[in-house]
């Protein structure tokens, strides 16, 4: 399959079907800048079709009427099929957008499946309120009813798992679907799409339109107004430009943004816990994640000696072809990303920082024709520079030293973002200090990436607007309708 090019079409109303004017894009791969697939290039005449095909399914069809019990089994049907198709998902994504293909393996394929999984069983398990006064005869109680076509607008650092846990709560709690797949990794939506049509969902229920934002089938999404509510995960600034589109027609609206994270490394730390913890949080997936602790702030008294065995750590990864299953960090997703993050690399020489490893591509062999950076590190940042400020979105951890607690927390709060934030410590009250002081979504302790569906994730400040997750996203997905008896007295 290595050099086998896909063709990529919208899957709009059950099929799978070009773009009305016939154009195309290709999608390419970062391991080695060639085509990977030509894709269908939606234009906002693709969007429209792709919507009326949710409309008619919401307003007509049987999905929003299922019981959720019907609905789970169709969605645990796709969730078995994406599963049964891991190895292809996971050698696809890998090309499309450079994610190591052990990560795709262990995790972005099997997690896509449970997401779906999870959601589909929480709507099963959906009450509602009651407000009894039987003084009065009158009983008030909820009914949570979907909200109708969703547009699910993803981005390219995890593909398949975000487009997941967009579409998996959309779908279990009875909306129809119009998802937009970042241009960049527009493969695995339409495997997963056929996972769907294979596990019998019915017409119109899910549609993916591929294809660009600005003035294109995404921006499209975010006006038509047939589209009840948008879900976006990518840039703050496109969150901005989405949210004011989406004004005109009062569409609700949730966004995971940007963010800068601190992660907190206490004295009194397990220093082989924070070193593993903190290497993976900025080096993971590349550092193509909105979650990474990309600000490390390392308290003085182990300044010296955590940065030298933090840059040893960060040398020991092995940088390589992502198809290979012992790489740990993959090229960046395009050349003009490429670009970006060496651009901070220079900014930060510029601003001071004391480039410790790496600052350069990774050219040997093969690499040359992907886009590989090492890990890089830059030691003795202050906190104000914009390499610490902005988000970069690459292998690239800024050090910060500090002194007191209170200096941690004020340095973990001066940035516009408030994603998430990491502490390493073994003192319980500092943890619990942090995680209160600290303006961010989520807070972890001694840990990184942990999850569970069930609680809130999203941002604070300029990270986002609202949560999902569990309960959260019910509260997004469903409308809630008071219904008020009164009895005879
Ligand atoms: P990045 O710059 O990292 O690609 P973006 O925030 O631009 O991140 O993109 C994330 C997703 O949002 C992609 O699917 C992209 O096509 C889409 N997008 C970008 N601009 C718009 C827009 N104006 N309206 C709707 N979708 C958009």
């Amino acid at each position: 399959m290595t050099d086998e090019i896909l063709q990529v079409r919208h899957f709009i109303g059950g099929e799978f079907v070009d773009s009305l004017d016939g154009a195309t894009f290709d999608s390419i791969s970062p391991i080695d800048n060639a085509v990977v697939a030509h894709v269908a290039e939606g234009s906002a005449a693709d969007a429209d079709r792709a919507v009326e095909a949710a409309r008619r399914a919401f307003d007509d069809g049987p999905w929003p009427r299922m019981s959720p019990a019907a609905r789970r089994k169709i969605i645990h049907r796709a969730a078995d099929l994406i599963e049964s198709r891991l190895e292809e998902l996971a050698s696809w994504e890998t090309r499309d957008m450079g994610k190591p293909i052990s990560e795709c393996r262990t995790k972005d394929v099997p997690r896509t499946a449970h997401n779906f999984r999870f959601f589909a069983d929480f709507a099963e398990m959906q009450h509602t309120e009651a407000f009894p006064k039987p003084w009065d005869n009158v009983l008030t109680y909820t009914l949570r009813e979907p909200v109708g076509v969703s547009a699910c607008i993803s981005p390219w650092n995890f593909p398949m798992m975000l487009e997941s846990w967009k579409v998996a709560p959309a779908l279990a709690f009875g909306n129809t679907v119009v998802l937009k797949p970042a241009e960049q990794s527009p493969i695995s939506a339409s495997i997963i799409a056929e996972c769907f049509l294979d596990a019998g969902l019915p017409e119109g229920v899910f549609n993916v339109v591929h294809g660009f934002g600005p003035d294109a089938a995404g921006e499209r999404l975010t006006t038509h107004p047939g589209v009840d509510l948008v879900t976006f995960t990518g840039e703050s600034a496109t969150g901005r430009v989405i949210m004011a589109n989406a004004a005109q027609t009062l569409k609700r609206v949730s966004f995971e943004l940007g963010g800068k994270s601190a992660s907190i490394v206490m004295a009194d730390a397990d220093i082989d816990l924070a070193i593993k913890g903190t290497i993976d949080g900025i080096f993971r997936n590349q550092g193509e994640v909105c979650l990474a602790g990309s600000r490390l702030l390392v308290q003085r008294e182990i300044y010296e000696e955590f940065l030298e065995r933090y840059v040893a750590a960060a040398e020991a990864l092995v940088v390589g072809d992502p198809r290979d299953a012992a790489t740990q960090i993959g090229p960046l997703v395009s050349t003009e990303h490429l670009e970006k993050v060496l651009s901070y690399i220079e900014l930060g020489q510029a601003e001071g920082g004391k480039l410790m490893t790496g600052g350069h591509r990774v050219t040997e062999g093969a690499l040359a024709l992907g886009n590989y950076v090492a890990p890089t590190v830059f030691a003795d940042v202050d906190n104000s520079w914009r390499i610490a400020q902005e988000e970069i979105f690459g292998p690239v951890q800024v050090v910060v030293p500090f002194d007191t607690l209170e200096e941690a927390i004020a340095i973990a709060n001066d940035n516009r973002y408030g994603l998430a934030g990491m502490v390493w410590t073994s003192n319980l009250n500092t943890a619990h200090r942090v995680a209160r002081e600290v303006r961010t979504g989520t807070m972890w302790v001694n840990c990184f990436f942990v999850r569970d569906l069930r609680a809130p994730f999203g941002g604070m400040k300029d990270s986002g607007i609202g949560r999902e997750g569990g309960a959260y996203s019910e509260e997004f997905f469903t409308e809630s309708k008071a219904v008020v008896i009164q009895f005879p007295s």
